[in-house]
């Protein structure tokens, strides 16, 4: 039995055989067979190199078609070194001689080779190895883990470990198979995380070398709540947390009866819950947990569960749909947020940067691909007939960019008109607050919008300088930052003042631990993830705004994180003394 901790960020436990998905960067175990075993081993070394060579030939295929013959070469290589003999020898003999896996022969033979071209002078010589790095993980992942393809066809529910997952990745799972997640890599905030939360996958990230002490088919716990992953878990620990997952069903069908009920304070105020979503499909089951609308609709993942680039009319059907589906609740559309950690690389908006957070993404690569951005704002447009709609600009960081994202708005609507297509006029427009630059500017930006949606998400990550997604520094990455926190009420005065509407709409608006605060320092509207939505609810009706006010004037006096989380977490306990324990 072994125990790993990680990053708790999505609840729920669940007991179920692992499903190992590629080796990626892994160190692979070195593990001996016996004499015996040896005939078996070089046949499945046999098929992983056939399944290799057909993978290999279908990406020349497609890459012959999609950016010619001269490029598609690197795969005529690949196919030439997949045969080279000396290297093929070498493997065998592992396995015959030392009577080593597949997969370690495998991996030590060909890191030997890697490093050979890795330590040539000549440049040419040293990028091999890259090749051989890549030959080596399509390897590996056709002797150790499930491709993703047959991720989709598995036979049974499995937890799912990988060294990373990407949101297309996630967002393609088979949600019927997959019980939980657990990453190698990956933070509090990273779109996996969210994604798997919003699915109510439990899910657990940043487990470091998870995916080395791990195999297909082992016995694990993942726990969503407390962060950890226990392998092969003894008959004590299962009994244990057996009894702590029956816990924790009775505690939800308690949240459950809260659904039809108003979110509105002892004192009489109402708050807006609201639901974030990447996929129309999701709706339903955000109102079934009492969510009132949808304040952000994360358009990108059109894109990112897409093989091809989605057409003007796929995204009208999606929205369409989305509209029909909220009979007439508020339906925030969040225009474009590809690039960082969603990166769709199936057609030609991705590209290599040195800092993607810092980098093209979001309303800047829209802003130059205007093809893909006003084809997204044309069936957005179009599909405004349907019912009310709100569009919003992400990552906006100074106030041209948003003149020029409402110029782009504004050329739409035109072509529309000249083309006689109807559209609704009255849209409002509002911004993302993401970014420290929009935060201190939100006066500024508040003369020329109908509402904010405060995003923590990356507010929190560009205020402190910590990746959302780096495992490493999850403990620098805290939505308790005084100076996060300071940000926020900046802004929510500026609305206020300025009579402009404000939400927020980061995961730090679905943590219970902060409601008290963020309805003490004036927020009235909530955009949250589904499953967030009856806790945070409870903790609504259970405070007057009085004592909302006294908590976020407490909270301005700390100076550290740790404080102001202290604090809240005891705050939290004293109006929820029932709350389950262990929760994230
Ligand atoms: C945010 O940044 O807080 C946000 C809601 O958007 P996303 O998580 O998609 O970046
Ligand atoms: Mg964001």
């Amino acid at each position: 039995m072994l125990t790993k901790k990680g990053i708790a960020v999505s609840p729920g436990v669940v007991i179920c055989c692992a499903v190992v998905l590629d080796a990626q960067d892994v160190a692979v175990p070195r593990r001996t067979i016996s004499p015996k075993a040896v005939p078996a081993e070089l046949e499945r070394l046999a098929q992983a190199l056939a399944d290799s060579r057909q993978d290999i030939e279908k990406l020349r295929d497609q890459a012959i078609a999609s950016v010619g013959a001269d490029l598609a070469k690197i795969f005529d290589a690949h196919l030439a070194m997949l045969a080279d003999p000396s290297m093929m020898t070498q493997i065998h003999q592992a396995i015959e001689n030392e009577y080593v896996t597949a997969e370690f022969a495998a991996y030590s033979v060909m890191r030997r080779v890697a490093k050979v071209f890795k330590d040539q002078e000549n440049r040419y010589l040293q990028e091999r190895a890259t090749d051989i790095y890549d030959l080596e993980r399509r390897l590996l992942g056709h002797l150790i883990g499930h491709s993703e393809e047959s991720l989709n066809q598995l036979d049974a529910q499995a937890i799912l470990v990988a060294h990373n997952l990407t949101p297309s990745q996630t967002a393609s799972l088979d949600k019927t198979k997959i019980m939980g997640i657990a990453t190698d890599l990956g933070g509090r905030t990273s779109h996996t995380a969210i994604l798997a939360h919003a699915l109510g996958i439990p899910a657990v990230v940043g487990l470091e070398d998870m995916t080395s002490s791990v195999n297909t088919g082992d016995m694990l716990i993942l726990d969503g709540n407390r962060g950890q992953a226990i392998i092969e878990p003894n008959a004590e620990h299962l009994l244990n947390y057996r009894e702590f997952k029956r816990q924790q069903d009775a505690f939800e069908h308690t949240l459950d009866e809260l659904q039809t009920l108003p979110a509105t304070t002892v004192d009489g105020t109402e708050i807006a819950l609201l639901a974030n979503i990447e996929f129309p499909d999701e709706i339903d089951p955000a109102l079934a947990k009492g969510a009132v609308g949808i304040g952000l609709y994360r358009t990108e993942f059109i894109y990112l569960a897409s093989d091809t680039e989605p057409s003007e009319e796929e995204q009208y059907e999606a929205y369409s749909k989305a509209i029909g589906l909220l009979e007439g609740r508020p339906l925030t559309f969040r225009t474009l947020d590809l690039g960082a950690d969603k990166v769709w690389n199936k057609g030609n908006l991705d590209h290599v940067e040195r800092n993607p957070f810092l980098g093209c993404r979001s309303i800047r690569l829209c802003l130059q691909n205007l093809p893909v951005f006003k084809t997204q704002l044309r069936a957005l447009l179009r599909a405004s007939v349907h019912g009310p709609i709100r569009i919003m600009f992400p990552l906006i960081s100074n106030i041209m960019e948003l003149r020029q994202a409402k110029m782009v708005l504004a050329d739409v609507m035109e072509d529309l008109e000249d083309q006689e297509i109807e559209f609704s006029s009255d849209i409002p427009v509002g911004i993302m607050i993401e970014v420290p630059s929009a935060a201190i500017q939100s006066a500024v930006f508040a003369q020329e919008v109908d509402f904010f949606s405060i995003g923590t998400n990356d507010l929190i990550q560009y205020t402190v300088a910590v990746d959302r997604g780096n495992e490493r520094i999850a403990n620098l990455y805290s939505a308790a930052h005084p100076a996060v926190i300071q940000l926020i009420r900046d802004v929510v005065r500026v609305a206020n003042r300025t009579k402009t509407e404000v939400s927020l709409c980061g995961e730090m608006g679905g943590e219970p631990e902060f409601t008290m605060l963020l309805l003490g320092l004036g927020l009235r509207h909530l955009s949250i993830t589904p499953p967030a939505i009856p806790e945070v609810k409870q903790i609504i009706r259970s405070v007057s705004i009085e004592k909302c006010r006294r908590v976020a004037h407490k909270v301005a006096s700390y100076e550290t994180e740790h404080q102001v989380l202290n604090y809240l977490r005891t705050e939290v306990r004293r109006v929820l003394p029932d709350r389950a324990s262990g929760s994230s």
